[in-house]
C-alpha cells in the first residue's frame, strides 16, 4: 500500500480508501470485507448515515471490534438533516455510538451542492457551528466537507480556510468539471478524497469502451480508472465501494504498482473525452426530486449509450430495463417532463436534464414509434 500525508493533518492516509456505501445484505461477511481491506494496507474508511439503508456505520462498527489494524474513519452530516448545532451533535453522538468510536477523524458537512447550500451550512448557530464546537471537545479531529459542486465554487469554499480537506466526485470522465477544486486544495495544501472514480458503474459496465484507459498487461479497467484518480497531482485518496473480498483485493492491487498515467496517455484520454464524455449521467439518482415522478437517472443512463454507442444502443437498454421491469408501462414518460427545473439544479453533473429528456424523447419516437 501506499500512503500520503493528508493535508496538514499529520495524518498518513492509504491512497485507496474503503467507501462504505456498497455492502451487501450479510453484515457478518461486510465485516470481513472491511477487515480483509484493513489487512491489506486500508487505513481510510468512509461512512455516511443513511449509507445501505443506514446499516453501513453499524457494519464498520462490527468490523472495527476485531480489527488490530490502524485506522482513520471519515463520517457525515447532512444541513438537509442537521441545521442546528444541537442536530449535528446529536449526530456525532450517534456516529460514534454505531461504530463504538471516542473520535471521528474526519467528519464531513456532507454534499454541499452549491454555493447557496454552503451558506446554510455555514450559518451562526447551524451545522458547521455544531460540527467545531464537537471538535473543540475532541469528539473530532478534523473538520472537512464533501461537496458536487462545479470546480469554481468549490475553489471559493477551499479558500474561505474553514476546512481542512474536500471529498469531492473525480473521475476519468468528469475530472475537467472539478479539476479547479483539485487545483485550489493542492495550493492550499488541504487533503483531497475522490468518491466515485468508477462513474457510478459507468466505466466496469462498459469495459470494452473505456479499454484503452489500462496501461499495463492484466490491468482491469477499473483498476486503470482508480490509477487515474491517484495519479492527479493534489489527490490524496481514491474512494472504492467494495462488497466483496475479490473487490478489495483487486482495488488494493492497485497501490502495488507505479502509480502513474503516462502523457501519451493523459493525451488520448482528455482527447476522448471531449465535451461528451465529461457529460455523462453518473446515476447517481441525486435529481430524483421531480415533481412528474420521471425516472431521470434510467433515462439518462439510456441517453449515455446513445452517446457511447449511438441511438440503437439507447433504444436496446430502454427495451431492456422495460423487460426486466426497470420501467414501468405505468411510469411517467420523458415526454412528461414540465421543464420545472428542479432536477438539473440538484444534478452532481450539472447536466442539462430537459434538454436530454427531450432528446430521448425524440429517439423514442423516432425508433419505437
Ligand atoms: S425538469 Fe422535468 S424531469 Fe426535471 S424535475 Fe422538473 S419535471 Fe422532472
Ligand atoms: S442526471 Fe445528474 S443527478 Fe441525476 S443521476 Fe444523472 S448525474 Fe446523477
Amino acid at each position: 500500500m501506499i500512503y500520503r500525508p493528508y493535508g496538514k493533518t499529520g495524518k498518513e492516509v492509504s491512497v485507496i480508501g474503503f467507501g462504505g456505501m456498497r455492502f451487501g445484505k450479510d453484515e457478518d461477511y461486510a465485516a470481513e470485507v472491511v477487515r480483509r481491506a484493513n489487512e491489506l494496507g486500508i487505513n481510510y474508511f468512509d461512512t455516511a448515515p443513511f449509507y445501505c439503508n443506514d446499516r453501513s456505520q453499524d457494519i464498520f462498527g462490527k468490523a472495527f471490534k476485531k480489527m488490530p489494524g490502524q485506522f482513520y474513519v471519515s463520517t457525515k452530516s447532512s444541513v438537509n438533516k442537521e441545521d442546528t448545532a444541537d442536530k449535528v451533535r446529536w449526530r456525532i453522538e450517534d456516529s460514534l455510538m454505531k461504530m463504538g468510536l471516542e473520535k471521528i477523524n474526519f467528519f464531513h458537512m456532507w454534499c454541499i451542492m452549491d454555493l447557496n447550500h454552503y451558506e446554510r451550512v455555514m450559518t451562526p448557530g447551524g451545522a458547521y457551528e455544531g460540527a467545531l464546537k464537537a471538535k473543540e471537545e475532541g469528539l473530532i479531529d478534523h473538520l472537512v466537507f464533501s461537496t458536487h459542486c462545479k470546480g469554481e465554487d468549490i475553489e471559493k469554499i477551499i479558500n474561505d480556510d474553514v476546512f481542512e480537506g474536500v471529498l469531492l466526485g473525480y473521475n476519468v470522465i468528469n475530472h475537467p468539471y472539478r479539476q479547479r477544486g483539485v487545483d485550489a486544495a493542492l495550493k492550499k495544501g488541504i487533503g483531497v478524497v475522490t468518491m466515485n472514480p468508477l462513474g457510478g458503474g459507468l466505466i466496469p459496465q462498459h469495459k470494452d469502451y473505456f479499454s484503452f484507459l489500462t496501461e499495463r498487461e492484466g490491468e482491469t479497467v477499473s483498476q486503470a480508472a482508480l490509477r487515474f484518480n491517484a495519479a492527479q497531482e493534489g489527490i490524496t485518496v481514491v474512494l472504492a465501494g467494495m462488497s466483496s473480498i475479490e473487490e478489495v483485493e483487486e482495488n488494493v492491487e492497485v497501490a502495488n504498482h507505479p502509480i502513474t498515467v503516462s502523457k501519451e496517455k493523459y493525451y488520448e484520454i482528455n482527447s476522448r473525452l471531449g465535451e461528451e464524455m465529461n457529460s455523462l449521467c453518473t446515476t447517481c439518482g441525486y435529481c430524483l426530486k421531480c415533481p412528474q415522478k420521471i425516472m431521470i437517472h434510467h433515462y439518462l443512463e439510456a441517453y449515455n449509450l446513445a452517446i457511447l454507442d449511438g441511438e440503437e444502443a439507447m433504444v436496446r437498454h430502454l427495451n431492456w430495463l422495460k423487460e426486466i421491469g426497470t420501467i414501468k408501462d405505468t411510469n411517467p414518460l420523458p415526454s412528461e417532463c414540465i421543464a420545472c427545473g428542479a432536477c438539473e439544479t440538484l444534478c452532481t453533473q450539472k447536466l442539462p436534464i430537459i434538454e436530454r429528456l427531450k432528446a430521448v424523447d425524440d429517439i423514442m419516437n423516432k425508433k419505437i414509434g
